[in-house]
């Protein structure tokens, strides 16, 4: 099947004005959210500037703190087992599963194990996968994946939640009072917590020094799932170690403000140790992050804390929406961290972007996401996996631009067609002017209006 590129499915978003104008005003919203939120910290960019600092040395120590965090750990009654990729992490989670004859289980919401396609992988097997988190249910309901990491269902209406849950939970057509769907909610997911016996939560952060890990969530369906099950596996990428206990201050005062503009998340839940008569388990899951590691120019990403800020904030992301990026997770890091599983099939990505930078200013771990983005293209086109049309067209931008006499030609000319013939630039062919107005060309050039003017 033909995946359509980020272009492609972006267009499909857009020709619905209406959803795409209000689908930006709600991301805008949340992003003046972060602004005000962040602003009430006068210390705001001495913690980024610290979060930043401490992801480097977890970045440039990681054995040392993953091989201390499995020790710790272990000492606390929890089994640690390590995946070098997504299908070992499926296999282990599986084995678990199997080992207690279960046949459905709960989970809150965890990117990595959306990365890992695991819902797609235990339902082969049988196991019925509940999403809990209320945005993530929705999505699973509709058969789709989220399309924002920390508003699953940012791309729906209310008369869209209405009908998903008019068509799975029975709800009157036509209700989509928030309040009255969340209640219907409520009581078809209390019945799944409590017919659980497997529960799993994703990891929002690590600590090294004492073996526990902290999942942050809104609506507590981690802890409730975690709390009422036999059996708890906490699935994490090996980025999420973070040396020291005192280290949470800095990024849980950073993540709630910088996803929604909450002071702090409603639940940090700390996991230490299995209670009695329960089975705690954590995945350490590789998959490719050992590599973008080794590349220099990409080992920033793996700093993020996944708050969404640069999705709330990038003016492609806000009109494109998130399935267009065909990937788990959407946005500017989803963009640099796609290509690092698959650069050809995710070439489309990192142009996805204006290189604005606003991306970079609000990231609360200080990652250089424009500068990445930037780097993945010279990377892309230098392995000639960029369209063909795009490295002719950059080729010949390149020789044009490098030399004054035929930049001031093509100028010229350039002005001249616009003017004369512009159907040969504004028509169908140019996908710049789908939804743009071409603009009155200038009956001169910059050079020549200064010459005239500044004589
Ligand atoms: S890259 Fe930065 S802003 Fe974007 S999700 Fe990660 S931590 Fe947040």
């Amino acid at each position: 099947m033909h995946m359509l590129s980020h272009a492609e499915a972006s267009e499909k978003f857009i020709a619905n004005q209406e959803r795409t104008d209000w689908h930006d005003d709600t991301l805008w919203f949340v992003r003046s959210k972060r602004d005000k939120a962040s602003k009430l910290l006068p210390e705001w960019e001495a913690l980024r500037e610290q979060a930043s600092q401490i992801k480097e040395h977890m970045l440039s120590n990681l054995p040392q703190y993953l091989l201390e965090f499995e020790a710790n750990a272990q000492a606390n009654g929890v089994q640690v087992h390590w995946a070098k990729d997504a299908h070992e992490h499926n296999e282990i989670v599986y084995s678990i599963i199997q080992k207690h004859g279960d046949k459905a289980l709960v989970k809150s919401k965890s990117m990595l194990t959306e990365e890992c396609h695991l819902n797609a992988y235990l339902e082969q097997k049988g196991i019925d996968v509940v999403d809990t988190d209320l945005g993530e249910r929705i999505v699973q309901f509709r058969k789709e994946v989220p399309s924002h990491i920390v508003l699953p269902a940012i791309h729906l209406k209310k008369e869209d939640v209405g009908e998903t849950f008019h068509q799975h939970l029975g709800t009157p057509k036509g209700n989509k009072d928030p309040q009255f769907l969340t209640e219907a909610a409520r009581i078809h997911l209390r019945e799944k917590f409590l017919g659980a016996k497997v529960a799993i939560t994703g990891v929002n952060f690590a600590v090294a020094e004492t073996g526990e890990f902290v999942v942050c969530t809104n609506e507590g369906n981690a802890d409730m799932g975690a709390h009422l099950s036999d059996v708890h596996i906490a699935c994490m990428g090996i980025e999420k170690i973070i040396p020291k206990r005192q280290d949470l201050g800095v990024f849980l005062r950073l993540l709630a403000r910088s996803a929604t503009g909450q002071l702090i998340t409603t639940y940090s839940s700390h996991f230490a140790k299995p209670r009695a008569g329960q089975e705690m388990h954590i995945v350490l899951v590789d998959n490719g992050r050992s590599r973008q590691l080794a590349r220099d120019e990409f080992r920033n990403s793996l700093k993020c804390i996944r708050c969404a800020a640069c999705f709330n904030t990038c003016p492609v992301y806000r009109r494109s929406g998130g399935h267009s990026y065909h990937q788990p997770v959407a946005g500017p890091i989803g963009s640099i961290l796609a290509p690092n599983f698959d650069k050809k099939a995710n070439v489309d990505l990192p142009f996805a972007s204006t290189l604005c930078g606003s991306c970079s200013n609000v990231c609360p771990v200080k990652i250089n996401i424009h500068e990445q983005l930037w780097f993945w293209r010279q990377d892309l086109m230098k392995e000639g996996l960029a369209p063909a049309g795009k490295v002719l067209g950059m080729k010949f931008m390149a020789w044009m631009m490098s030399s004054p006499k035929v930049f001031k030609l093509a100028g010229g000319i350039g002005r001249k067609v616009m003017t004369w013939f512009p159907f040969l630039v504004n028509n169908g062919m140019n996908p710049w002017y789908k939804q743009r107005e071409m603009p009155e060309p200038p009956k001169q050039s910059f050079q020549e209006w200064y010459k005239s003017n500044r004589s």
